[in-house]
Order: structure tokens, then C-alpha cells, then sequence
């Protein structure tokens, strides 16, 4: 379904990231991951390899902009320009407001907004010369409703979302689709982080009474990057076992 086409998958190392890169990995696509975790990297371009398609790692902070420029042109030297691409790569720095520091505040909005919008930038030409480009961007349902101890993820979710649709609209006549998904509460090393009682509690809240699992977003992402999405774009699709509706 995706041979041939190239994806950068940002924050792939782990998590949810490594999930979607091997699902379009599965469908055809070569991959090229951007991560600050040189480990994890190297382990995720074997588990890639595997479905028989090519995978490239690179150590890069998604913050820096010079940077991400620079590697994107690496990726298109050796892949080919990414016509894929997925803003995955996020950070959490709970606090309640009144707490919060600044650099709480700035990092939060530094690795999941600006990073998101330095990485669109860089591959935008290459998708827009193609005439055909898939982007997605992973927000959360926190970016929907709001939640206690998270204004600065809240706003950096929020802002994805009102980026997803800003850029939807500017580039839509060059046949490139922009979409954002606001996954639930996720099993990933993020969430690891909760108690049996808060855990059961959140399962509670979940019409489908299970956390979701990465697969569970990977298989929407693939679907957005598929022929069967060529007619969506600028939207908000929620993988939250119906917790927001
Ligand atoms: P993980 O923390 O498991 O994985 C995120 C990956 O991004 C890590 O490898 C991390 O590296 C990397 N990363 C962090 N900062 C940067 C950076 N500046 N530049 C490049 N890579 C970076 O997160 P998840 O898989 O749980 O989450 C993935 C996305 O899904 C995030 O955007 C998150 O906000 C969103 N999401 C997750 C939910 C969940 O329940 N898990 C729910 C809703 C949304 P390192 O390990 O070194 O930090």
C-alpha cells in the first residue's frame, strides 16, 4: 500500500512512535526515525528491517531547528524526501499551575508544538513538489478537554490541533492531507507511571473499559496515510475507547 513512499516518524525510538513505523513499515513504506534516544534507535531500525523495508535512525532533537533541517535533507539523500510524515515525538512536565516553572511551562511547549512545527516545515517542499504528501500529527484528548496539572500539555496538544487545521487548509490544493489524532490514555512508558487504583479508576471512565494499546493508534495513523483517507483532511480523530464524545 505504501511501497516506495518514504515516512519520518519523530519520537520513533519507542512507545507509540516505534508502533506506527511498524505499521507502515508492514504496508511498504521506508522509515526514517528521529529521536533523542540513540539506544532505542538502533534496536528500532532492526525490528523495522525485519518487514524487508529500509530504516534509518537519527539522533535528532526535535527542537532544533537548524538541526531538523539538516536531517530531513539527510533522510531525503539517502531514503528519498518524506511524503509521510508523523509528529509523534512529545513530552509530559506535570505540575498544577501554581507550581509550574517556566521551564516546565517551555519545554513541554518547545519538544511538542515548535518541534512540531519545525519538522512540518522542513518536509513541506518535498511533499508539496510530490503532489502528494500525508501528514500526522498525534495531539491528545488532553488537548480537547483540559486537564488538571497539565495546562502546559493541554496547550501544547490544543495548539497541534489548531496547527493541524491551519496548515490542512494552506496546502490541501497540493493534494498534501493534514490530520491530527488525540489518542486516550495509551500503555506506553508514559503511563506506566500510574497506580493500580488510578489505573482501574481511568478504566472506569473508558465506554470500552480497556486503556488503548500503541497498535490501536498506529492502525488510525495507517489509515490516514492510506488511499482509503485520500478525501480527509484537517481533522481530529479521537482513539479513546470512546472516553471523549
Ligand atoms: P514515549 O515517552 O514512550 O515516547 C516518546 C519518544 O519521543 C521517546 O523516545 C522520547 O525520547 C522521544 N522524544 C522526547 N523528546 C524528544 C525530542 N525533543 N526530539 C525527538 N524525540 C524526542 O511517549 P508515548 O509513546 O507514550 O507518546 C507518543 C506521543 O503520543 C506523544 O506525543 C504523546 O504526547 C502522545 N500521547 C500519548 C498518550 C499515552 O497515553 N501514552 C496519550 C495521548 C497522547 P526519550 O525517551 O529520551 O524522552
Amino acid at each position: 500500500m505504501l511501497k516506495d513512499k518514504v515516512a519520518l516518524i519523530t519520537g520513533g525510538g519507542r512507545g507509540i512512535g516505534l508502533s506506527i513505523a511498524l505499521e507502515l513499515a508492514r504496508n511498504g513504506a521506508d522509515i526514517a526515525l528521529f529521536d533523542v534516544n540513540a539506544d532505542d534507535l538502533n534496536t528500532a531500525c532492526e525490528r523495522i528491517g525485519e518487514h524487508g523495508v529500509k530504516a534509518i535512525g537519527l539522533n535528532v532533537d526535535v527542537t532544533d531547528f537548524e538541526a531538523v533541517s539538516e536531517s530531513v535533507k539527510k533522510v531525503a539523500d539517502e531514503l528519498g524526501a518524506p511524503v509521510i510524515l508523523v509528529n509523534n515525538a512529545g513530552i509530559t512536565r506535570d505540575n498544577l499551575l501554581l507550581r509550574m516553572s517556566e521551564a516546565e511551562w517551555s519545554s513541554v511547549i518547545s519538544v511538542n508544538l515548535t518541534g512540531t512545527f519545525n519538522v512540518t516545515k522542513a518536509c513541506l517542499r518535498g511533499m508539496t513538489r510530490n503532489r502528494w504528501g500525508r501528514i500526522v500529527n498525534i495531539a491528545s484528548v488532553v488537548g480537547l478537554m483540559g486537564n488538571a496539572g497539565q495546562a502546559n500539555y493541554a496547550a501544547s496538544k490544543a495548539g497541534i490541533i489548531g496547527f493541524t487545521k491551519a496548515t490542512a487548509k494552506e496546502i490541501a490544493a497540493r493534494n498534501v492531507t493534514v490530520n491530527a489524532i488525540a489518542p486516550g490514555y495509551i500503555r506506553t512508558a508514559m503511563t506506566d507511571k500510574l497506580s493500580d487504583e488510578a489505573r482501574q479508576t481511568l478504566e472506569g471512565l473508558i465506554p470500552l473499559k480497556r486503556l488503548g494499546e500503541p497498535a490501536d493508534v498506529a492502525r488510525c495513523v495507517s489509515f490516514l496515510c492510506s488511499c482509503a483517507a485520500d478525501y480527509v483532511t484537517g481533522q481530529v480523530l479521537n482513539v479513546d475507547g470512546g472516553m471523549v464524545m
